[in-house]
């Protein structure tokens, strides 16, 4: 049953997780692992790349490293199928970074859109931190280094992942086949790609402040949901409303299942009645709203309470984190071995290179 693939993904701890981190990438890595179609799942909590730009607000990235093991936990991700850890434990990503970096030119690394979006959000243009600049040679260090197949990742990640590939295959051409070339596996619903903030913007994210958080109070949601983003032109409930680039209808897009509406909105019999009902006009915001809410509620319920649960005991967390930071490491130094021979720089275990070099002195 399991395959030959090696599926990687991580998370900076920049904030909890939120619904957007949810339906991009961790609903996917759940299925995943409970499918067991993999040699290895690896999941990583990213506190180097999230300093990258949090460079003098170390704090911050230490409490929310805890944050989002609590919430790896609760979505159902389970330790004893897949490894979790902690980036900055595994010098060898540093080491692969900076040997990587040889073979990036600065101007492939500004082409990259991600990043130009994240430098101008950061208002960084001005003085890009270098570390921040080359985050996407440090994440080609995190996905190569454990062998990386697979990678469950939004959209936002494409160009990531192709600078991974290209990197790979620089190394390869010029050390000979050592590295492993990745695959972005996007989410299959096109609402799932980029989840827009509950303020209308492009992207739910932490740094913008327009998140649900898996870890919100059911208050919160609720709050959350009945303030969000829909229609600016939908003013009275009989005019004609519009789907397009409304937060409500892409959320349903994400959450709703055909059995959603027996349970909570039995006068529809799908998404598309619901669509065309509000296009129409005569359905209101408030309504759609409500069924959205009883959705989220449902999705978020169960991850709350587990996330109590493991809660109570955060030394725990630490020595999970821990272990599987250990069992990671010998991994990446593993891969680091046959990367420092293709280089042709691990001198002291080629007993031909001594040789060679004595009979040139000699
Ligand atoms: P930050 O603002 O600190 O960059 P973030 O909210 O963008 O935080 P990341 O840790 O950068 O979160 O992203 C982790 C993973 O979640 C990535 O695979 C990313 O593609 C995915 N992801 C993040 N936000 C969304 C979103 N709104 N929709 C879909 N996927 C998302
Ligand atoms: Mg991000």
């Amino acid at each position: 049953m399991s395959s030959n693939k090696i599926i990687l993904t991580g998370d900076r701890p920049t904030g909890r997780l939120h619904i957007g981190h949810y339906v991009g990438s961790l609903r996917r890595r759940i299925e995943l692992q409970n499918e067991g179609d993999y040699q290895r799942m690896f999941v990583f909590v990213a506190d180097a790349q999230a300093l990258t730009d949090n460079m003098e607000n170390p704090e911050k990235v230490r409490q929310n490293v805890v944050e989002v093991a609590l919430d790896y936990l609760a979505c159902g991700l389970d330790p004893e199928k897949v490894t979790l850890f902690i980036q900055s434990q595994i010098p060898e990503l540093c080491e692969l970074a900076f040997y990587f970096m040889n073979l990036v030119s600065v101007s492939r690394l500004q082409r990259n859109p991600t990043v130009k979006t994240e430098i101008q959000m950061r208002g960084f243009e001005s003085s890009i931190p270098v570390g921040f600049f080359t985050y996407p040679i440090s994440q080609a260090a995190d996905i190569t280094a454990f062998r990386a197949t697979t990678v469950p990742a939004g959209e936002d990640q494409k160009p990531m992942i192709e600078q991974a590939t290209e990197i790979v295959r620089r190394f390869n051409h010029i050390y000979g086949e050592t590295l492993v070339e990745p695959n972005i596996m996007l989410p299959q619903n096109n609402a799932c790609l980029r989840l827009p903030g509950t303020d209308g913007k492009a992207k739910m994210s932490k740094s913008l402040g327009n998140c649900i958080y898996l870890s919100d109070t059911e208050e919160d949601v609720k709050k959350k949901v009945m303030s969000m983003y829909t229609d600016p032109l939908h003013i009275n409930v009989s005019d004609p409303g519009h789907i397009e680039g409304n937060t409500v209808f892409t959320y349903l897009d994400a959450f709703c299942k055909p059995e959603h509406f027996g349970l909570y909105n039995p006068e529809y019999n799908s998404l598309d009645e619901l669509k065309a009902h509000y296009q129409r006009g005569g359905l209101g915001d408030m309504k759609v709203k409500r069924f959205l809410l009883n959705i989220l509620q449902a999705e978020l319920e169960p991850i709350r309470n587990r996330r109590k649960e493991f809660e109570k005991d955060i030394p725990a967390i630490y020595d999970m984190l821990r272990k599987g930071s250990e069992a990671a490491r010998e991994v990446a130094a593993q891969t680091l071995d046959d990367v420092r021979r293709a280089m042709r720089i691990n001198y002291f275990d080629d007993a031909e290179l001594i040789a060679e070099q004595a009979k040139r002195f000699g």
